[in-house]
């Protein structure tokens, strides 16, 4: 059994602008994306630009193929070499944000890349390959398209990284190739159904359960008298509220509605309102389930929104906006070209290169810093 489902692209803009001009590109990336859109308009969009302050990328997917285009261009002008390495760590730390808030959705990432880019530093493409490792099975997916040789280091690295993704890297001699590539590229992702699903049972991997786990929000304690926003009782016995909408239920009706809307570990799930990943004790929510913990009242029949509705809702109420981030590889880029400038190398200690995930929000940075920069944890 396959199916296919709406997907989130987020385009990485990677062609030296002294090689190839957007101009060039323009119409073969303007055709991809409402090619996709034709097929299926709940498709949305994204990009990754490196421009000399560093990436920037708009901070929601957006439905609107004309914006996503018209911030292309805009952005032409001042479009300087990309760090691979860095962007497809922005890439991935950011589709985790939006998996986070939203289901349903297969997530692409499509590299357009040539001779011109900075390569990936030998270093970095472990904790990158362990990254990509733990987003795969969202599903995740990056092709690649490369205009160069595909047998030079970083194709070889790129290529490493877009088959762990099932993914495939495409390497053409002009940009006037582009054009082809692109229209397949347009097609819809399969997912090859495993035959679980049709137990309507969801799996994720031993290995990545403690990073979905740990992205997962707690609900917060409720004190005022309110609704349950499942079996509309008045009774705020073990009520509780989704820290993203705010949303008030009982722990015991979440801890049923998870049954059918778990994201592979059954304690683990979407809130019904918002779509952000709860997650209640474990043991709890198996003893609920198995009908050992009376619930409180007859739980209503939860209608699941349309998250395309939901978000076109989200989107109508706020437009992407650019934001513009830190190099996260910068400065390995950095002491690489000051090496090739022919500075005399000094015997310095070789900088550990590290991507950290912080244990207790899944939260992923950079190098060595002592807290979770997110929740404040304290990190070894
Ligand atoms: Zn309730
Ligand atoms: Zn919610
Ligand atoms: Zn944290």
């Amino acid at each position: 059994m396959q199916s296919t489902k709406s997907e989130d692209c987020l385009i990485f803009y990677a062609f030296s602008p002294e090689n190839i001009k957007l101009k060039q590109v323009y119409n073969s990336l303007s055709e991809f994306i409402k090619n996709k859109q034709i097929a299926d308009p709940s498709d949305r969009f994204n990009l990754i630009v490196f421009q000399a302050d560093g990436p920037n990328y708009l901070d929601q997917f957006t439905f609107d193929s004309d914006y996503i285009l018209k911030t292309l261009k805009t952005m032409s002008k001042d479009i300087s070499k990309a760090n691979i390495a860095g962007g497809i760590f922005i890439a991935i730390t950011f589709i985790i944000e939006v998996y986070k808030k939203i289901s349903e959705k297969i997530f692409r990432l499509l590299i357009l890349v040539d001779d011109g880019a900075y390569e990936i530093p030998d270093a970095y493409l472990p904790p990158l390959q362990e990254l990509i490792k733990v987003v795969k099975d969202m599903p995740f997916f990056i092709d690649t398209v490369l205009i160069g040789s595909p047998y030079s280091d970083q194709a070889q690295k790129l290529l490493k990284l877009t088959n762990l993704c099932n993914g495939e890297l495409f390497g053409i001699k002009n940009v006037r190739d582009l054009n082809p590539i692109l229209t397949s590229l347009s097609e819809k992702k399969y997912i090859s159904d495993p035959s679980f699903i049709k137990h309507r049972l969801r799996m994720i991997l031993p290995d990545n359960q403690p990073f979905y786990i740990n992205l997962a929000d707690t609900p917060e304690p409720l004190i005022e008298t309110t609704t349950c926003s499942i079996c509309f009782q008045k009774d705020n016995h073990g009520i509780v509220k989704c820290p993203s909408c705010d949303n008030p239920a009982h722990e015991i009706c979440w801890a049923q509605w998870a049954k059918t809307s778990n994201i592979g570990i059954p304690h683990v799930f979407r809130c019904h309102n918002c779509f952000n990943i709860l997650k209640l004790d474990k043991q709890f929510v198996s003893d609920v389930q198995a009908g050992k913990i009376p619930t409180i009242a007859e739980m209503q029949k939860v209608e699941k929104k349309n998250i395309v509705d939901y978000l076109h809702e989200l989107e109508d109420k706020m437009k992407p906006k650019i934001v513009q981030a830190d190099d996260p590889m910068g400065l390995e880029i950095k002491a690489m070209m000051e090496t090739k400038n022919g500075e005399p190398k000094k015997e310095k200690k070789k900088r550990r290169v590290s991507v950290k995930i912080c244990p207790n929000c899944s939260k992923i940075m950079m190098g060595d810093r002592k807290n979770c920069p997110s929740c404040g944890y304290v990190l070894f």
